[in-house]
């Protein structure tokens, strides 16, 4: 066993030895962080607030399947997450999602969502799903972005993900497909939301290609050679891939690997304060303390200043925003009229569509071959999203009760489905709720990030993680996890 048990440090033999890495977060970047530090010889302590592992990658069974309650799966553009899961031995697991494609459901009525865009920005306006969805003037508008100069959108004043869209391709590439996609990924309206946060790379690609469009092409590209799925080479539309047995089974992984490794794990910890000590930090989760040699912390923005900010009180300004609270309600259901998968991988709901209350819905089954192999003939899984964060100062966060949810969700699946889905097809269903999870990466934010870095790399021991700093979504968040980790390993000793 590498690097032996830490024990807290209440226990007086504790403080004789040198005193261990405690990483404070079960989520992924926790869970990362903790693997780089064991592998990096350290002796390691995670504590986690709740009783499971993985924080926003969780899980539920819902109708006695094992299911994704948080994310389900992960970006291609890079191979971080691909390339950790082959280290975990999930290679021959990882997969593309059913090449289908998804739909959008705009005031006007559904349209396919083309399959070669980034957050829904096309890399090309008169690709012939474009075209249909923008009509031919919107269509027109947005081909201006190829004879702009690579200045336009790029300057410092163009901050948010709106401003960039609407300036280089205009008003229907925003409101027909950009909304629509960053609504349901970020929960937010792009006007509020911060373009390098989240959708990291974009103005550096308009001045590297020389448009908007081929920007996006190139992210593109770089996402089918780096997908990683074993059912073939990334298809056009397949900028995410997923897990055989859903993105849970790399948390189960990591935990594994970590127990291999002698990380301790304990769960139903929750951090409510940290201290700066001589050899470190010191932290205090009920009622025991655990002296930390470095301390890691990988939490939510909010949770991570609150906890810091008594040792580091230049952070307190820095305090990002709550995210939203965003709901999900599953359904499974005994229907073999989904079977044709009406509106392929599943929908997104522009803001402005009426008497539709949901901005997503995920047919599962219709997305993961492995899900509908699982479910069975006629058996399928709905996940429907509720809450979208549409004013700077908070919004319209969901506060239904469960029973209301489901009924919204019943109108919502059958609106959006165009099949009736009613009570008595129901075999299970289950509504998990994610407050603040998702972080609310506000316009400004970019900045915000590097100045709350600033201040975190001057104070000694210290590494902080997670996606408020690394950018929504797990491809961010762990390819910025292992850099941090990394960048502390000079010399080949423990990192402490
Ligand atoms: C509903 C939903 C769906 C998503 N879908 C996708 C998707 O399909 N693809 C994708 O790439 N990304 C998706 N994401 C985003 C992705 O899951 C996150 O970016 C990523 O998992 C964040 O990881 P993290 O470690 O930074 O934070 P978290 O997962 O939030 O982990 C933080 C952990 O810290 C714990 N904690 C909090 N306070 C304390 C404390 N005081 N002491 C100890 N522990 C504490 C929490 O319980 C939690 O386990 C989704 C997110 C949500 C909410």
């Amino acid at each position: 066993m590498r690097g032996g048990h830490p024990t807290p440090a209440s226990n007086p033999a504790a403080t004789a030895a040198r005193p261990p890495a405690v990483v404070v977060g079960g989520g992924i970047s926790g869970l990362i962080a903790a693997r780089e530090l064991a592998a990096a010889g350290s002796a390691v302590t995670v504590l986690e607030a709740s009783s499971a592992w993985g924080g926003c990658v969780g899980s539920h069974v819902v109708a006695g399947l094992h299911l994704d309650s948080g994310a389900e799966s992960f970006a291609t553009r890079s191979s971080a997450v691909a390339d950790l899961a082959r280290e975990l031995g999930l290679a021959d697991r990882i997969v593309a999602p059913h090449p289908g494609g998804a739909w959008v459901q705009l005031p006007d009525g559904p349209q396919e969502l083309p399959k070669t865009g980034v957050l829904g920005i096309p890399a090309n306006a008169w690709d012939p799903e474009v075209r249909r969805s923008l009509g031919l003037a919107g269509a027109i508008r947005a081909s201006f972005d190829r004879w702009l100069p690579a200045s336009v959108g790029t300057s410092s004043d163009v901050t948010s993900v709106s401003a960039l869209v609407r300036t280089r391709m205009g008003k229907r590439v925003l409101e027909r497909l950009v909304s629509p996609v960053v609504g349901g990924v970020h929960s937010a309206d792009p006007a509020l939301l911060d373009v390098d946060m989240v959708a990291p790379g974009l103005r550096a690609g308009i001045r590297a290609h020389g448009s908007l469009a081929a920007a996006v092409a190139a992210q593109r590209k770089g996402a089918s050679s780096s997908s990683g799925a074993s059912s073939g080479p990334a298809k056009a539309g397949s900028a995410v891939a997923g897990l055989k047995g859903g993105m849970n089974t790399l948390v189960d992984a990591l935990v594994a690997d970590l127990r291999e490794r002698g990380v301790q794990l304990l769960t139903d910890r929750r951090a409510s304060d940290v201290v700066k000590t001589r050899q470190g930090w010191r932290v205090t989760a009920g009622d025991s303390q655990y002296d930390a040699g470095r301390l890691v912390v990988a939490l939510d923005g909010p949770a991570a200043v609150g906890l810091l900010e008594k040792s580091l009180p230049e952070l307190s300004g820095l305090r990002p925003a709550p995210g939203p609270l965003v709901s999900l309600v599953t359904m499974v259901v005994d229907l073999p009229q989904l079977d044709d998968r009406p509106r392929g991988t599943g929908i997104l709901v522009a803001p402005e569509t009426p008497g539709i209350k949901a901005k997503a819905l995920t047919h599962a089954t219709a997305k993961w071959d492995w899900l509908a192999g699982e479910a069975g003939p006629g058996t399928h899984v709905l996940r429907l999203s509720y809450g979208r964060r549409e004013e700077a100062g908070g919004g319209a966060d969901v506060v239904m009760d469960d029973e209301s949810l489901l009924a919204s969700a019943l109108e919502d699946a059958s609106a959006l489905l165009t099949v009736p889905v009613s009570r008595a097809d129901i075999v299970d269903w289950d509504v998990v709720r994610w407050a603040g999870a998702l972080p609310f990466a506000a316009v400004g934010h970019k900045q915000r990030v590097a100045q709350a870095r600033q201040v975190c790399a001057a104070a000694d021991r210290l590494t902080v993680v997670g996606g408020w700093l690394a950018g929504n979504g797990l491809a961010a968040v762990v390819a910025d996890t292992r850099t941090q980790l990394a960048s502390l390993r000079t010399d080949g000793s423990p990192i402490l």
